[in-house]
């Protein structure tokens, strides 16, 4: 049976971004999967219990989660990190599409903690959680990578 694949839901088109809305991709791989029912979609966002719109959060260099006035929300990012980790581990779920940068999706860039519009490499609370448990975490950017491990557009 083929896996299913955790992708977050702003990917899909639901508007649950920070600021309200939605960063829909249109990849001929991703409607394969949906065509196929084989995306379970997510944001660990709001399933830690962030509303939505929320302020903008970014890691910070000791590992919190703070918005730009300070507001600490690490909890609320670790709950969704697990709560995701959990779904994909109930679905036996081993690939994840994931927004990239994001404080919780990143898989590879996240905002340096200054709310300056700088980009350093590092993983977003969710990705991290996922990658250390196992299931490989791919982003919008290299869908073609994960389209050749899942061999699915044959
Ligand atoms: Fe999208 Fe992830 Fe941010 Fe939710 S937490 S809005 S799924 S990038």
């Amino acid at each position: 049976m083929t896996s299913k694949v955790l992708v977050s839901a702003c990917l899909l088109g639901q508007p649950v971004r920070y600021d309200g809305q939605a960063k829909p991709v249109h990849h001929p791989f991703l409607e394969t999967l949906q065509q196929r029912n084989l995306i379970i979609p997510f944001c660990p966002e709001c399933a830690g219990g962030l509303p939505t719109p929320r302020p903008a959060a970014e890691i910070q260099p000791d590992g919190s989660v703070k918005t730009q006035r300070g507001g600490d929300v690490s909890a609320q990012f670790q709950l969704g990190a697990e709560l995701a980790l959990k779904l994909c581990q109930q679905n036996a779920i081993q690939f994840a599409i994931l927004k990239e940068s994001s404080p919780s999706c990143g898989s590879n860039w996240i905002y340096d903690g200054n709310f300056s519009a700088v980009k350093i490499a590092g993983k977003g609370l969710t990705a991290k959680l996922l990658s250390q448990h196992g299931i490989k975490v791919f982003s919008e950017e290299n869908l073609q990578q994960l389209m050749l491990e899942m061999n699915l557009m044959k």
